[in-house]
């Protein structure tokens, strides 16, 4: 074992124990080696997080079966069909008719995709995501109830980038909002549909407060990303 195994495990472990039982932690591991995977899988990691599709799937066959992938990057629509299947769930759905085509890929490969509708309350022009008000639009319209494969099982978002703690709180209590807005409905028989992943290394302690239950945390794992 390497000394940066060592170091990954250990991460993992202090993570662990700082994380509130019934969070989830999912390990970021966008940009490194398969070895950094294996070494937090040795501590005990199941759950990770990858953002580009051809990288998921080259890490994929070569780890143990029982890792969870979850896919947080945009995903673009000539990419949805490698990936059905292949995941635990996609993070990262930014629009309906993304949304549309892992329905039907879903159904076409006899599979049911679990998915996080992802949210965009952040500054940052360039973040992908429903607006609040379209995600609570599409639910209250009742559009979900076209899907035959697709699991919605919550929502995922990300704050400003900044170090204004108290805007990056507002941001991730706009995300719980809305998650709880639509989730109190009762009237839309949703089933399942109880999870909000939010906060990443600079800003995971501040999501949980605010409901996270899904934490997605990459750099302070493995390290600062070489892109
Ligand atoms: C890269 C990434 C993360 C992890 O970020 P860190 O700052 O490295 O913890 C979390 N969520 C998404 C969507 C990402 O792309």
């Amino acid at each position: 074992m390497t000394e940066r195994d060592k170091h990954i495990m250990e991460r993992i472990a202090e993570l662990r124990r700082d994380i509130p039982g019934g969070v989830t932690l999912c390990a970021v591991s966008k940009f490194h080696p398969a070895d950094d995977i294996r070494a937090a899988y040795e501590a005990g990691q199941l759950c990770f997080g990858e953002s580009r599709v051809q990288e998921l799937l080259a890490k994929e066959p070569v780890l143990p079966a029982d890792i969870r992938w979850h896919f947080i990057g945009h995903l673009q629509t000539n990419k949805v069909r490698q990936l059905i299947g292949r995941t635990a769930m996609i993070e990262s759905v930014d629009s309906e008719r993304l949304l549309s085509l892992i329905d039907s890929e879903s159904a076409r490969a006899g599979v049911t995709t679990r998915v996080l509708m992802q949210v965009h309350v952040a500054r940052e022009e360039t973040k992908f995501g429903f607006y609040p008000e379209e995600l609570l639009e599409y639910f209250r319209e009742r559009r979900f109830e076209s899907l035959t494969n697709t699991h919605i099982c919550g929502v995922m978002g990300m704050a400003s980038n900044t170090d204004d703690t108290a805007r990056v709180r507002a941001d991730f209590a706009a995300i719980a909002g809305v998650f709880r807005e639509i989730a109190a409905d009762a009237s839309l028989g949703l089933r399942g549909f109880d999870q909000i992943s939010m906060g990443m290394s600079g800003d995971w302690p501040i999501a949980v407060e605010e409901g996270a239950t899904i934490v997605r945390i990459g750099s302070s794992i493995f390290g600062p990303r070489q892109y």
